[in-house]
């Protein structure tokens, strides 16, 4: 993957994990590559400046920028200036990906111990016991329930974003042959 790409992906985490707003600051951050005063960001990303100062500190909460406090010389205020934490951005890629990782695992083992039913006009699911107890008629359009056929292809969907994600983290559990 080239670098290009690994930067837009960058960019759509910080969209997708705070806004839109966050991710315009974080870029203008990135493409300036060095330190920026609140000011500077200001100007450059064209956002109000207390929309700059809240998602200033999002990002800095979340480990994608970090800042240094300096007394401006002539005006005695303190400012901040604020830069990409290029030392710290790997963690939290990963960290976001073994987050995702225990999601789907979760969702995995979700799929492999319960029996869903589905609902075959509204696509609704329920358990085995929820089935049993609307009497395997949907709860919703009194059409009847039917066991779920798609179940094995969504387990196999899932097993396949858990290996890629697994090798791609680096983090590829020993598994017990059965
Ligand atoms: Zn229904």
């Amino acid at each position: 993957m080239s670098d290009a790409q690994e930067v837009q992906k960058l960019y759509l985490l910080v969209e997708r994990l705070i806004d839109r707003d966050a991710m315009k600051v974080f870029k203008v951050l990135y493409e300036e590559g060095e330190e920026l005063s609140e000011y500077d960001i200001i100007e450059k990303s064209e956002l109000r400046g207390s929309v700059v100062r809240r998602v200033l500190n999002l990002l800095a909460e979340k480990g994608f920028v970090i800042y240094r406090k300096q007394r401006h010389p002539e005006k005695g205020r303190i400012i901040f200036y604020w830069r990409i934490n290029y030392e710290g951005l790997p963690s939290v890629i990963v960290s976001r990906k073994r987050a995702t990782l225990e999601k789907l695992r979760t969702l995995l083992a979700s799929e492999e111990e319960t029996q869903y039913f589905v609902c075959p006009l509204d696509g609704t699911r329920y358990t085995f016991d929820e089935a049993l107890e609307y009497e395997f008629t949907c709860p919703r359009c009194g059409s009847p329930l039917q066991p779920d056929e798609d179940r094995e292809l969504r387990i196999e969907l899932l097993r396949q974003y858990i290996s890629i994600l697994e090798a791609d983290i680096g983090a590829r559990r020993r598994t017990v042959p059965r």
